[in-house]
């Protein structure tokens, strides 16, 4: 059982039931949503006061889930608005290697009408050998890009010592696959302004891509938005199995906004374009795609990246798909 208290309550009202909740030895934390106060209890509370609104929410995720709120969430990133009609692009290099070469990346993005620059400064690699991005110099180009084109940048965050830095340049803080259950990188997100797109783990179920979004919401950050990216399963084929039925299921679970990443997803360049147009007509809010100037000298995922005239070809090809179902770029 959650509790939600008015917004008119005094601290004294709400002291009174935590007392109670002592008494009745009722485990429970409190958070709030969006200003309101909020207790989760582990159990039922008998005898409610009146200014104590209570909400039976028989999912393990509470603040996420659709019983708590079904009105679908829109999360403003300065006048960007996801969760929305609009389609939300991001897109932009695996990492940001060189300063020229993101600069010219941005500003042919913002021509084709891009809304963020992603771009990883942090990069988690499955060898230690690999390029492992370059850390606050490259946080620096992104906020260079950002300052000549407008773009909003997305960028991940790979440990909670780096939260306050990476916060300072990016306008989204990304939470990796490989992160998504380090729960006290989630629990620093969570007390951050910035909203996190939290890509969900390579092996995580649905229970627990949204609990990990949970931790989030529960330290005061309703601003989530989940990106698929992709599963590991028998499948060797392809890098990931990009698991787009998630997409209307969380449709179904969750308000928060949801977006799909063809690029890891797949793994293959030559899938982006038909995953991505797929992931609109399942009802994604946004894409995040990959794209270099020269996909096969980038140091990470070029086999993943689009070039820029496939890039602008999609955006081209998507203005038909998303109008088709009721959206736009
Ligand atoms: C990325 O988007 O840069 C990335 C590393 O993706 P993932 O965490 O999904 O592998
Ligand atoms: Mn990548």
């Amino acid at each position: 059982m959650i509790l939600i208290f008015k917004k008119d309550c005094t601290a004294e009202q709400i002291k009174k039931v935590e007392l109670k909740l002592k008494t009745d030895n009722i485990e429970n934390y409190m958070t709030v949503y969006k200003g309101s106060k909020i207790i989760v209890c582990n159990g039922d509370v008998k005898e409610i006061p009146e200014y104590v609104e209570t909400k039976n929410i028989k999912t393990p995720y509470k603040l996420v889930s659709k019983e708590f709120k079904d009105e679908k969430t829109i999360i403003d990133v300065d006048g960007v608005k996801l969760g929305g009609k609009k389609i939300i692009m991001i897109a932009g290099p695996c990492a940001v290697e060189q300063r020229e070469s993101l600069i010219d990346t941005a500003h042919y993005l913002k021509s084709v009408g891009v809304d963020f620059l992603r771009g990883g400064a942090f990069k988690p690699r499955t060898s230690p050998y690999s390029f492992r991005g370059l850390k606050e110099e490259g946080l620096k180009i992104l906020a260079e890009a950002k300052n000549e084109t407008g773009l909003k940048i997305v960028t991940e965050v790979m440990t909670p010592t780096d939260v306050k830095l990476v916060a300072e340049y990016a306008d989204v803080l990304q939470i990796g696959t490989r992160n998504m259950q380090n729960f006290q990188l989630l629990d620093e997100v969570g007390k951050s302004e910035k909203p996190v797109m939290l890509k969900r783990g390579m092996s995580a179920t649905v229970k627990e891509w949204l609990l990990s979004a949970e931790y989030i919401l529960s330290q005061g950050n309703p601003d989530v938005i989940l990106c698929e990216r992709g599963i590991r399963t028998f499948e060797t084929a392809l890098r990931n199995t990009l698991d787009l039925s998630v997409v209307p299921l969380l449709g179904e679970l969750t308000h928060l906004p949801v977006i799909v990443d063809p690029s890891h997803g797949t793994g293959k360049r030559s899938l982006i374009n038909p995953m991505a147009k797929a992931s609109i007509a399942a009802g994604a809010d946004g894409l995040m795609i990959e794209v270099h100037p020269c996909p096969e000298c980038a140091l990470s995922d070029g086999e993943e990246s689009l070039t820029f005239p496939q890039f602008a070809n999609l955006m081209e090809e998507l203005k038909g798909i998303t109008k088709t179902f009721g959206r736009y770029l």
